[in-house]
């Protein structure tokens, strides 16, 4: 049986690996000339079990008015006459409740620790080598009301199978010795030993590699036009170069997933949230740092890569647009190099920008659509990479009639 998977990033990729292990026909089509060279390319590296409570909390609403119109702001909302941004916007923010946010991050933390336990598989299979770093995340704190949160949230994660310790101060120095260089006051933090960090798109390449090897074909600078449907079901995919058939057809184009489902009259609730990350060589440096950092105040992440230094952050609401500002790029940089001066060759960093698929629940969508034979894996937003191997292992399971081994429903289209 043949499935055709749209989208090579870090989603589609991982998916097309367990479908063709299942015993399916796999091909993945992409635009880009390679896999994961799109939002999967230099995200903030973080397999962050620990971060799944979405953006839609009850503080965000006030935040965004605080924010609004300031351009270094962490989150930037353009407003604009787009009654697809107003639309999504209000569901977003029907999910800023307290009940709300409870169940959504229930939702994302099953799915997300049967992920980071099934990366590790995937690692111990393939040996395939993607700078991954095991020693958690450690998120720090510098103002008593989010320390104080981050307390109680603790506690509640704990109960629910994520391992963590509260750390004072002194402890988060004795982790990870890098902290102490600033002058930047931390009150404390929360370290998470399971949580990982590692290159997407490295891994998205290597997965890429070991499917290809095992026989999934990727068709690679071929742009998706439309879907042909005809009694009741997808029968192809037109591109710019031809078509694919196949019996079965999963999306996975990020953000650019509801595109191609609006024709078929299917609504999908993803829109594009730009974010930013700076990647700093550390070559001949001795203080940067050798864990993966979520600094929850300044609304950045911190990413060890070998020998980089990943850091990411920043989210607007421009629709598609992909360019690259440099004053909010060089914010985080000037974030960084003020908490680790001595932590890589700044002036050598290089810039990136890219869309985060995000829906207003901050739940991914995965499961059937309205038509027989057409599946989606996407709207990752926030936790692709964190997501990726759950994802692609439910999505497979759900195509082959196998029951997932966590309950799924909950990721389903329907839900909107
Ligand atoms: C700044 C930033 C930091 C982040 N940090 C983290 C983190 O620390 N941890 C984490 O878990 N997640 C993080 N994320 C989120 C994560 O990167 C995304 O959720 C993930 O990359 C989404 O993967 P994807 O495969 O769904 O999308 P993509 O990687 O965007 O893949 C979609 C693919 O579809 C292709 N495509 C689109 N349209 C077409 C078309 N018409 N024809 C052919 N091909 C097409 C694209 O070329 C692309 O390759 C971050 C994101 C950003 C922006």
């Amino acid at each position: 049986m043949k499935v055709c998977i749209l989208g090579a990033g870090v989603v589609g990729t991982t998916a097309a690996y367990y479908l063709s292990r299942t015993g399916y026909n796999v091909t993945v089509i992409d635009r880009q000339n390679g896999p994961g060279l799109e939002t999967s390319f230099a995200n903030g590296g973080q397999i962050s079990a620990s971060q799944s409570a979405p953006w839609a909390t009850p503080a965000v609403p006030f935040l965004i008015l605080k924010w609004l119109g300031k351009e270094d702001a962490p989150l930037l909302y353009h407003l604009k006459a787009d009654p697809i941004l107003w639309r999504w916007s209000i569901s977003f923010l029907s999910n800023c409740t307290s009940a709300r946010l409870r169940q959504n991050t229930l939702n994302n933390l099953k799915l997300a620790l049967y992920s980071r336990e099934l990366l590790r598989k995937i690692r111990l299979e393939t040996e395939i080598n993607y700078d991954v770093n095991t020693r958690g995340i450690l998120q720090i704190y510098r103002n008593t009301k989010t320390m104080d949160g981050a307390v109680s949230h603790a506690a509640r994660l704990d109960q629910l199978g994520c391992r963590n310790r509260v750390l004072s101060q002194n402890s988060c120095f004795v982790l990870e010795p890098a902290l102490k260089e600033s002058d930047k006051e931390i009150l404390g933090g929360v370290h998470t030993p399971d949580d990982e960090s590692g290159d997407a798109y490295a891994f998205t390449c290597e997965i890429a590699r070991i499917a290809s090897n095992s026989g999934v074909s990727f068709r690679y600078d071929e742009t998706i036009q439309h879907l042909k449907s005809q009694n009741g079901q997808i029968h192809c995919v037109k591109t710019d170069k031809g078509e694919c058939y196949a019996d079965i057809f999963v999306v996975s184009l990020g953000s650019y997933s509801p595109l191609l489902l609006k024709p078929l009259n299917i609504k999908l609730p993803v829109y594009p949230t730009k974010g930013y990350s700076v990647t700093i060589p550390t070559s001949g440096r001795n203080n940067a740092p050798g864990i993966s950092i979520t600094d929850e105040d300044n609304k950045i992440v911190y990413s060890r890569l070998g020998n980089r230094l990943r850091v990411a952050g920043t989210a607007e609401f421009a629709g598609y647009d992909t360019k690259l500002n440099e004053n909010r790029a060089r914010a985080i940089l000037n974030k960084a190099q003020a908490q680790f001066p001595n932590g890589g060759d700044f002036n050598n960093a290089t810039f990136w920008t890219g869309l985060r698929p995000l829906t207003p629940d901050g739940m991914p969508v995965i499961g059937k659509t309205s038509i027989k034979n057409l599946y989606l894996n996407t709207g990752h937003g926030t936790l692709g990479w964190t997501m990726c191997a759950g994802s692609g292992k439910v999505i497979s399971d759900l195509i082959s009639g196998t029951s997932p081994e966590i309950d799924a429903s909950s990721f389903r289209i329907e839900r909107f």
